[in-house]
């Protein structure tokens, strides 16, 4: 019989023997790993057309000629079939060479996990079916399974059924081990981020105590991972931050001109009151602004290094005369004067000033706006 690669052309050698496929509706997510899948409430989760697959699993089911007595843990004998062992796992194909049975029928064993999962296994080997229940109840045992006898199809289906749903907080750190020792690098990253997402709960897991006994290097690497999360998300907060004081000097610079060139149409003209019932100006610091221009034009101790609101005023006035595009037609108080002021600046304070710039002019990243200077501009 020919072979037709319907489960991953990626593994010709210990693919299981695959009858031609047959055309039914397949969920593209499998289409993707390689797998079709026709669902089929009676028998579970296959790969092949329904007749097949029952012909197969009652080849497994009934064990009709089966020359090969596979034993489990506690006892169990489950009877398969040499020729479908080897083609599905080179493993098992070496296994059966050495392997000398009474007479005519092999025997082998497959031990450490339960009978049940080793059934499981078999089974799919012959049809590449399984019943929803027993794959919740045995992934992991699969997963190892797929792994020591190198069953690649099987593998990529545990993991994508971990990936998809029996991953839980609960079990995530067994998964974790099992996928690094398995080399499932998607998986084990996934897991990964769920302990990193829900660490107190995960490591009050009963799979967390136990490794912390079998693996402790495993579980201190995982502290470690646990705290640069930590440490990378107030640097991420501490940025938004920072950004956000940027934005907020930015929307007061514009607020500045806006008041100095216009006046403001809802706060009135700077030498009148402030109108209380209007709409908001579109300026959302022009209030804030205003009422500081108010206090500045007022107050006594209007120098810098005098009251604390000037002090800001005169911040404000000197982060608009370096911005500024076009002083000479500037209508904001002193946006000239501060030229002096600027040469004779020591390198330090000049240096801090132009880096405030920058991060101004590039929150909004609003380079060649229609009064300030380009947001890449050098200064
Ligand atoms: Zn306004
Ligand atoms: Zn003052
Ligand atoms: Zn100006």
């Amino acid at each position: 019989m020919e072979r037709t690669d319907i489960v991953g052309k990626q593994f010709p050698p210990v693919a299981p023997p695959v009858p031609p496929p047959l055309p039914g509706p397949a969920t593209p997510i499998y289409h993707r790993l390689g797998l079709m899948i026709n669902e089929s409430p009676l028998r579970g989760h296959c790969c092949v057309s329904t007749s097949t697959r029952n012909l197969w699993d009652a080849l497994f089911d009934g064990g009709y000629r089966a020359d090969v007595a596979v034993y489990t843990d506690n006892g169990g004998v489950i009877f398969a079939h040499a020729n479908i062992l080897g083609m599905a796992s080179p493993i098992l194909k070496g296994l059966l060479k050495q392997s000398t049975g009474l007479g005519r029928r092999k025997s082998i064993s497959i031990r450490g996990v339960p009978r049940d999962a080793v059934r499981v296994f078999i089974r799919f080997l012959y049809s590449s079916c399984y019943e929803k229940e027993e794959m919740r109840e045995f992934v992991l045992h699969l997963l190892v399974l797929s792994q020591v006898y190198v069953v690649p199809q099987l593998k990529r289906l545990c993991e994508q059924q971990l990936e998809q749903g029996l991953l839980t907080l609960e079990n995530v750190v067994d998964v974790f081990q099992l996928s690094l020792l398995c080399n499932a690098p998607r998986l084990s990253l996934m897991c990964h981020r769920m302990m990193l997402q829900d660490f107190k709960a995960v490591s009050s897991t009963e799979g967390w105590k136990v490794m912390k006994k079998s693996h402790p290097v495993l579980e201190k690497e995982l502290q470690l991972s646990v705290i640069e999360e930590e440490n990378g998300k107030k640097a991420r907060i501490r940025k938004l931050d920072e950004q956000k004081i940027y934005l907020e000097l930015y929307e007061a610079m514009e607020a500045l001109v806006h008041i100095c060139r216009d006046g403001c149409r809802t706060i009135g003209p700077h030498d009148k009151d402030l109108k209380e019932n209007q709409t908001p100006c579109k300026y959302t610091a022009c209030k804030g602004i205003e009422s500081l221009v108010r206090h500045f034009n007022g107050c006594r101790l209007r120098v810098p290094g005098g009251c604390i609101h000037c002090k800001r005023m005169w911040q404000l006035l000197e982060l608009h005369s370096r911005l500024c595009a076009d002083s000479n037609n500037c209508r904001v108080p002193l946006c000239g004067n501060f030229r002096e002021k600027i040469r004779k600046q020591n390198k330090k304070d000049e240096m801090k000033w132009k880096i405030l710039v920058k991060k101004v002019l590039r929150t909004k990243r609003i380079g060649g706006g229609p009064f300030f200077l380009s947001g890449n501009s050098s200064f």
